[in-house]
């Protein structure tokens, strides 16, 4: 009996799945190949080989022969528990935390149907947390999610979570909160974002577009609390994520040693020339401003405050990133997603191709840069012999067709297929 229990697992573990790949993009090399066979076994890409090699008995075949075959992407900047919508600034007051549980689930499945089988996700409740949990476990599909729980500001800043209400539902929002002033307050809400299961450290640098306040761009911490953040994060093997429009937050981030910087939308060549130094990475989400500076032109769409700040930086982004890309800051993907439509992440490439990145630099943002940042270049970001098998599948030439990256027709994460058209 025994035996036979054995046999019947060692059979299962041995069943391969072989992908006939008409085209390869692997995500480290420049070039592409023709006709390749990727061997995937339980989690795991066991072989990349030349040619179609043919399965053994017992073995599966997938054929992608008519196909470009990638990587999974990444998106280093998502929101999965919202997604923008008239009413989302009402919805703070009215939507519990198992509502938010709910869409973020859609939102996660939506997400890794578009191609995107991980992702960073840059603040919310607290509910992406148990998102991630629930996907890991198996309990909903979805992209393996890094969080950052709660996104760190200071009080009025961007994400102090009390911002723009009424003076008496409003209170003192502290560290546990994720609302700061001063190094020690700054170190406890990272051991809090710790306690709570956080993955990264996400800052507001300074204002921002969306929330209820007047200022869009200033800088809303010293450089003593982002480094007190910086350094703690550290201590828990976590990277920051510093949101800056403006660019005297960006620099203090920068010089304290945050990893990213996310819009960076008002970078002067002074702060490009520190990220270079500093071998700071730079997110873009230039989808997120294109969307915000439409949605403010639809009346009522936003309140009153967001709207200026929306048509000011919302399209200035894309400008930045083409002028931070020739000036040779280091550039990995992210959308912000949320902000619009969750599974639309994909536009992103075509805005930096727009831009002046070429098609295969874009790829590789969205791939083995995106796993650079996150710190796991050894299991994920390329196809090889070793790494977890996330793949994805696009019917035509991404080199010289980009926005088939919106169109993707096969998924697979961690050995399962969640799509094939
Ligand atoms: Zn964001």
């Amino acid at each position: 009996m025994l035996l036979l229990l054995l046999g019947v697992a060692w059979s299962a573990q041995a069943q391969k799945i072989y992908l006939h790949c008409g085209r390869l993009i692997d995500g480290k090399q420049n070039k592409a190949q023709e006709k390749m066979t990727v061997v995937v076994e339980g989690k795991q890409i066991v072989a990349v080989q030349k040619g179609f090699v043919q399965p053994g008995t017992g073995d599966s075949l997938v054929d992608l022969r008519q196909k470009t075959v990638m990587p999974g992407f990444f998106d280093l900047h998502v929101h999965l528990e919202s997604e923008s919508s008239p009413s989302t600034y009402i919805d703070r007051f009215r939507l519990n935390k198992a509502d938010l549980a709910f869409r973020s689930a859609v939102y996660a499945r939506r997400t890794l149907l578009a191609g995107f089988t991980t992702v960073r996700d840059l603040g919310g409740s607290g509910v992406n947390v148990a998102l991630r949990n629930a996907i890991n476990s198996g309990y909903a599909e979805g992209p393996r999610v890094y969080t950052a729980e709660k996104s760190i500001a200071s009080t009025g800043g961007h994400a102090d979570p009390s911002n723009g209400m009424r003076d008496d539902l409003r209170g003192d929002p502290g560290p546990a909160e994720g609302v700061i002033n001063g190094p020690e307050e700054a170190r406890k809400a990272v051991r809090q974002r710790y306690k709570n299961g956080a993955d990264v450290i996400k800052i507001t640098a300074t204002g921002g577009v969306l929330s209820v306040a007047k200022d869009g761009s200033g800088p809303q911490f010293t450089e003593e609390e982002i480094r007190a953040i910086v350094e703690t994060a550290k201590d828990y093997g976590m990277i920051t994520a510093a949101h800056a429009h403006g660019a005297e937050g960006m620099k203090r981030a920068i010089r304290a040693g945050i990893t990213t910087i996310e819009h960076g939308t008002l970078m002067d060549d002074e702060t490009m020339d520190l990220m270079v130094e500093h071998g700071t990475w730079y997110v873009p989400t230039i989808t997120a401003g294109k969307e915000a500076a439409a949605n403010a032109e639809k009346p009522g769409y936003y309140p009153e405050v967001v709207v200026p700040k929306a048509r000011a930086i919302g399209p200035k982004i894309q400008d930045n990133f083409a002028k931070a890309y020739k000036r040779g800051v280091k550039i990995a993907f992210g959308t912000d997603a949320g902000v619009f439509k969750h599974g639309e992440n994909a536009r992103e490439f075509g805005y930096m191709v727009d831009a002046g990145m070429p098609p295969m630099e874009a790829i590789k943002a969205a791939t083995s840069s995106a796993a650079e940042v996150l710190q796991v270049s050894n299991q994920l970001g390329s196809v090889e012999a070793g790494k977890m098998a996330d793949l994805v599948a696009v019917d035509e030439n991404p080199l010289t067709n980009i926005k088939t990256l919106e169109h993707v027709t096969f998924v697979m994460k961690d050995g399962i297929i969640y799509k094939s058209e």
